[in-house]
């Protein structure tokens, strides 16, 4: 569905849009540490329709003159998500007006949009930045060997896309990206997964890419892993690590598949923790 108004918050001098991609097919049947019906009672509870869905969302930073995307969706890949370029479009904001792309991981939902259908740069003048194990990882034969059928088309689609933005790569080190904006290195889902971290007028809101694909379950049952996961074992503890920072920060978090609310902070609960969706 095209959205005509958008979910945002202002944090200092930036503000933050949430943009869907749409749906991408899942199940519940994808997950480690929790049996399926449990995993379909805490959606059920949560009042999700289709429980087995993964809604995407991108994050559009605009501020001090600048324009920043979080991600940029499947690009249609895989008869899902697709609809970040419509979405942009009703917001007014042209490819070409985009001038820094923040990757938090090359997984094909986070960056199939990057892409035209013609293989070119979407956004021409961006640089982009990810984090450098990231790059590595999937630029490793020994890996790519290792992966199924998919995975390999994966692997091929991460090589495709740096090859395209190749002169304006930017990789990733504990510095800030931009005044007020600085990554925040979250590894297993992905070695090289990060988050960012906006810091502005003494507001925060850490955009923490795929540290759940299931909120619901996954803040309640922070041990749930998914097979996504390249390392499950160090996903788990870098989620409980920042599920327990962000709640005792009281940060606000945004999520590549929070739903379509996009923005929440995590509070803690008996065992666990659960989203409180940000409402302005
Ligand atoms: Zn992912
Ligand atoms: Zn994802």
């Amino acid at each position: 569905m095209k959205g005509t108004s958008f979910e945002s918050c202002q944090r200092g001098d930036f503000l933050v849009t949430a943009l869907s991609d749409g749906n991408m097919a899942a199940s519940l049947d994808l997950l480690s540490g929790i049996n399926t019906a449990d995993a379909r009672g805490i959606q059920r509870r949560a009042g999700i329709v289709e429980p087995g869905n993964i809604h995407i969302n991108c994050y559009l930073i605009r501020g001090r003159g600048r324009t920043l995307l979080v991600d940029a969706g499947t690009g249609g890949l895989n008869n899902a998500g697709g609809l970040l370029s419509e979405n942009l479009d009703a917001l007014g904001v042209a490819p070409e007006d985009v001038d820094t792309l923040l990757i938090t991981h090359g997984h094909p939902d986070h960056i199939g949009g990057l892409l035209q259908s013609n293989g070119s740069a979407a956004y021409k003048n961006a640089a982009l930045y990810l984090h450098p194990l990231e790059a590595e990882y999937w630029q490793d034969d020994s890996k790519l060997k290792l992966a199924s059928e998919r995975g390999q088309r994966n692997f091929a689609l991460v090589r495709r896309t740096l090859q395209a933005y190749e002169h304006k790569l930017h990789f990733l080190d504990g510095n800030e990206i931009i005044p007020g904006i600085c990554p925040v290195f979250l590894p297993g889902h992905t070695p090289g997964h990060t988050g960012f971290l906006i810091d502005s007028g003494g507001e925060k809101l850490l955009i923490w890419g795929d540290i759940v694909h299931f909120p619901h379950i996954q803040s309640a049952q922070p041990g749930v892993t998914i097979l996504f996961d390249c390392d499950p074992a160090q996903a788990e503890d870098t989620r409980i690590r920042v599920l327990e920072r962000v709640a005792r920060e009281n940060w606000l978090v945004a999520g590549m598949h929070f739903g379509r609310q996009g923005f929440a902070h995590i509070l803690p609960v008996e065992g666990g923790y659960r989203l409180a969706y940000f409402e302005k």
